[in-house]
């Protein structure tokens, strides 16, 4: 999937907010094109792979009346689905802005993460719960042989993913899919879970384990859930987790030889993009026709220099005093 991003005129790249949680989400994260395209290509096979492997230990889980087994399943289906919210609110966003929605439709990012937490988060409670029910009353697993070779199919498949990721990553110097990679790492540690359950279940005729094994599932779901809203309320709340690149906006700001003094720089979080606005002070004596060609410049600079920064509002202050209302810092 090629994502060529006009913003104001001026191509774009996407920042990948949710750090961990990429699969599909990847394709879009990517700059560089060839990245983009072999990381996409990476991404949709690990994907479909993921998917069929969630799908045969749901069945299987079902079959065998392993609970670790299926939740391991739903785990699975529960990254395909976010990735796929996470892409479509992706996709939504790069949506201009409209009669009704002035300011775009980036938010539409970050509202999509929200919705994908509590699809995960309702996942998570069913697992939770149908665990919760076999640990009061725990059943002996049936062909618990087939069983654990389906997890060990998918503790396998895991750990390969997450080399051929990690070589990906390294081959293609791409972000997007070294924090993918990190999510293979979780697959690796829920499949070995449910492993690790059946095979006490089966051999210390430890009847609880398949339900403690699926609890403990459940709780890595509800971890990644926790970070996601985590994340995405950071972006809500406008809290601005960039101090390189409030250094970088003054220093630039600052390079100009008609700016005396930078001061009331705030910035915040777009959906993936930074916006904001900073005080200059320049010779009180200019025109408005200078001192506007001198804010134009400056917010082009910006823009060009930072990529996440689409929009910034330089607002003139004369060299003598202003008015107490002024934007202080
Ligand atoms: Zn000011």
């Amino acid at each position: 999937m090629m994502l060529s991003i006009e913003i104001f005129g001026k191509p774009t790249r996407f920042y990948c907010n949710l750090s961990n949680f990429t699969v599909i989400y990847t394709e879009a994260c990517q700059l560089n094109s060839n990245t983009l395209v072999q990381g996409g290509k990476v991404a949709r096979k690990s994907f479909a792979i993921q998917l069929s492997v969630g799908f045969a230990e749901v069945f299987m889980g079902i079959f065998t009346l392993s609970v670790a087994l299926v939740a391991d399943g739903i785990q699975a289906f529960a990254d395909a689905g976010v990735s796929l919210i996470i892409w479509i609110g992706l996709r939504i966003s790069r949506r201009g802005p409209d009669g009704k929605f002035h300011f775009g439709y980036y938010r539409a990012e970050t509202f999509s993460s929200i919705i994908a937490a509590f699809f995960m988060a309702s996942l998570g409670g069913i697992v939770l719960y149908s665990s919760y029910v076999e640990l009061l009353n725990p059943t002996p697993i049936a062909n618990a042989e087939i069983a654990m070779i389906v997890a060990l199919l998918a503790t396998t498949v895991s750990v390969v993913l997450l080399f051929y990721k990690n070589r990906a990553a390294k081959k293609y110097t791409s972000l997007a899919l070294k924090t993918d990679a990190s999510n293979s790492i979780k697959d690796v540690l829920t499949s070995l879970t449910a492993l690790i359950g059946i095979a006490l279940s089966k051999y210390f005729n430890i009847y609880q384990a398949d339900a403690i094994a699926g609890i403990v599932i459940s709780l890595f779901v509800f971890t990644m859930v926790y970070s996601i809203i985590k994340e995405a309320s950071l972006v809500l709340m406008d809290a601005c987790e960039c101090s390189e690149v409030v250094t970088g906006v003054k220093d630039v700001a600052r390079s100009f030889k008609q700016v005396k003094q930078v001061h009331g720089l705030r910035m915040r979080k777009l959906g993936p993009y930074i916006i904001g606005d900073l005080h200059v002070v320049v010779d009180g004596d200019l025109t408005v026709r200078e001192a506007g060609k001198i804010a134009h410049e400056i917010e082009e600079r910006l823009r060009k220099e930072f990529d996440e920064v689409i929009e910034i509002k330089v607002i003139m202050d004369p060299d003598e005093p202003v008015a107490a209302s002024d934007g202080g810092q």
